[in-house]
């Protein structure tokens, strides 16, 4: 196995190739996809991966696409990138914006799949020279952003067919408008939350306003209900522990003078922890039963959601550090813990993971402009520092193992 390559000529290959990083994001910009209809996206996808000579499986998970680079006998490190779009009317009026009304890449998976096919470029190069100590995979999952009928994911689907056997560690970034281009970060242990969404029919029995002694009037029963609820976090819940459950939406009732049958409530339980989500959801089915005697029914619905996103703390060290020799001391932050969810979530569970967050702000914009929104933006300068992100990470990683 010949020498390996320096931080900084990886960086110079990468820059080296920022355009095409770019024209491959801005084409997809432009054909965005919703969640498991990405089949223009993957076949750009399984087609530059072809051009490069890297191996390819496609319908992998309904729409995605994984790719083999294969090196030296050491091990395989997977890389992820997700593919679909969201339902937003974009606004931003660039040369390259959504030609598909209220379809828009508004959280920048469009820029994930590019710098992923930058990496396979960078790593099929190095496998090429010999300086490729073990064997990369490329995941390009579909649908993270939405659940199918069956309640999966891109990101589940792709470990349950599979994809995932036999790694040794897997790495996956996010666009994050919060940092300034240059700027990463990540932590150990929970980075992102679990979020799963609940739907309460309490039922009463209505009649007349005038005459509640002969209803069981659901709204009462409702002021009960939101007030045990609001106690799981502060009183059932450990401390020690982070977690929330909001009520979102409630709805009952048609007009002034009639005591309705039912008032249904929507929210969101998200949590960080398995012990912390089981009691969340344990105590929340207790709390609504406060309506039972006082006769009232409770009928509660959790849809379970992603699970928490948490790093391994070993991959997390190893691609902080390599982080921090590519691009600077200084420029690697342990970052917080959000509570939005990520399905990167299954793939941490599959193999020892770590999701980065890469910073995408332009310090000269007068605002964040964050994703989700129909004037999401990034800055292209920070296509090639995470195609160099990933790929290096992923080339330390079999070398620190050799
Ligand atoms: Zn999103
Ligand atoms: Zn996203």
């Amino acid at each position: 196995m010949s020498s390996t390559i320096a931080s900084a000529e990886l960086l110079t290959r990468a820059k080296a190739i920022h355009e095409n990083i770019r024209a491959w994001r801005r084409t997809i910009h432009r054909y965005p996809e919703l969640t498991f209809t990405e089949q223009r996206t993957a076949s750009l996808v399984n087609a530059t991966l072809v051009d490069l000579g890297i191996e390819t499986e496609t319908e992998v998970a309904k729409t995605g696409v994984v790719g083999h680079i294969r090196g030296g006998d050491g091990p395989v490190v997977g890389l992820r990138a997700d593919m679909d779009a969201l339902p937003i009317l974009e606004i931003n009026g660039t040369e390259f914006d959504s030609t598909r009304p209220g379809i828009m890449h508004a959280c920048g998976h469009d820029a994930h799949t590019a710098m992923l096919l930058g990496a396979a470029t960078l790593l099929k190069k190095l496998a090429d020279e010999g300086r490729l100590p073990g064997s990369v995979r490329l995941l390009f999952q579909p649908s993270e952003e939405a659940q199918d009928d069956e309640g999966k994911s891109g990101g589940m689907r792709m470990v349950e067919e599979g994809a995932l056997q036999g790694l040794d560690a897997v790495f996956g970034l996010h666009v994050d408008s919060h940092h300034d281009v240059g700027y990463v970060a990540t932590r150990p242990g929970p980075m992102m939350a679990a979020a799963d969404k609940f739907e309460l029919v309490i039922t009463g029995s209505g009649g007349h306003a005038a005459r509640p002694q002969s209803t069981i009037d659901p709204i009462a029963l409702s002021a009960h209900v939101i007030n045990a609820v609001h106690q799981v976090v502060s009183r059932r819940l450990d401390p020690t522990e982070h977690g929330v459950i909001t009520i979102a939406t409630i709805h009952g009732g048609t007009v002034d003078n009639v005591i309705p049958d039912t008032v249904t409530m929507t929210g969101t339980i998200r949590s960080f922890t398995p012990e912390a989500r089981d009691v969340l959801h344990s105590e929340l089915r207790r709390a609504v039963s406060i309506v039972e005697p006082l006769g009232g029914r409770a009928a509660l619905t959790i849809f379970p959601g992603y699970p928490p996103t948490v790093n391994d703390p070993t991959a997390t060290a190893h691609m902080m550090a390599t982080l921090r020799d590519l691009l600077g001391e200084d420029h690697v932050a342990e970052g917080e813990m959000l509570m939005g969810a990520e399905d990167f979530s299954y793939m941490a569970q599959a193999a020892p993971g770590c999701f980065l967050r890469l910073g995408v702000h332009n310090p000269a914009w007068p605002e964040y402009y964050p994703v989700h929104r129909a004037d999401f933006r990034l800055d292209e300068d920070a296509l090639p520092i995470g195609a160099a992100a990933l790929a290096l990470t992923a080339l330390r990683w079999m070398e620190n193992k050799r």
